[in-house]
């Protein structure tokens, strides 16, 4: 049978391990970068090579950062005694844009999707209750997303938290439901945390 060219059926295999692309998307990807300038095709390459080498998830919150500490978590001017927790660093980006919150994050990386199989043993829920123990965090806001993972995973922190000295809170309707923090426009994000109501 013939078949594709090594180097090509090598891009289609790693392709289709992206999230979202099978087969058909792979080989549209491969063939748009076989006619692609060489020079475009190298940078993308570069690029990726870059946030892998650069970018780290910063040791204290797990947004993503350049240096071991994110800039936000070696931000003196912000407010240590409030923690708003978000499933991925691109939340912390568009709570940010907001500029409505002045405290500090702590990214799970994921939700809760059993279907999927992630447990709250694959998030960084450990790491946050280590965060917890010193005693200065006196609020924590559960920004996870209004979808049913998002939902899911308020409830299991809520359930986890409640015994705490902690106020909880969860982030005001405003956000649609079953929507993604990040495609909510940034007045509807500053009125939800604005409006978040104590679980
Ligand atoms: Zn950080």
């Amino acid at each position: 049978m013939i078949n594709y060219a090594r180097p090509l059926l090598r891009l289609l295999e790693l392709l289709e391990k992206l999230p979202g692309i099978g087969p058909r998307s792979a080989e549209r990807i491969a063939f748009y970068l076989l006619r692609t300038p060489k020079e475009d095709a190298r940078q993308l390459a570069q690029a990726i090579a870059d946030v892998k080498e650069r970018l780290h998830f910063c040791e204290v919150c797990f947004n993503l950062s350049e240096r071991p500490r994110c800039e936000i978590c070696q931000d003196a001017a912000r407010d240590p005694s409030i923690l708003c927790v978000v499933e991925e660093p691109k939340d912390v980006l568009a709570i940010e844009k907001t500029g409505a919150f002045r405290g500090l994050y702590h990214v799970l990386l994921g939700a809760i999707a059993p279907l999927e199989g992630i447990g709250p043993e694959l998030l960084k829920i450990d790491e946050l209750l280590h965060r917890l123990s010193n005693g200065a965090i006196q609020e924590v806001v559960i920004a996870t997303d209004a979808d049913k993972d998002g939902e899911t995973t308020a409830a299991y922190l809520a359930k986890l938290l409640r015994e705490r000295p902690i106020k909880l809170t969860r982030l005001a309707s405003g956000i649609p439901v079953g929507s993604h923090l990040e495609y909510a426009d940034q007045a509807t994000l500053a009125r939800a945390l604005e409006g978040r109501r104590e679980l």
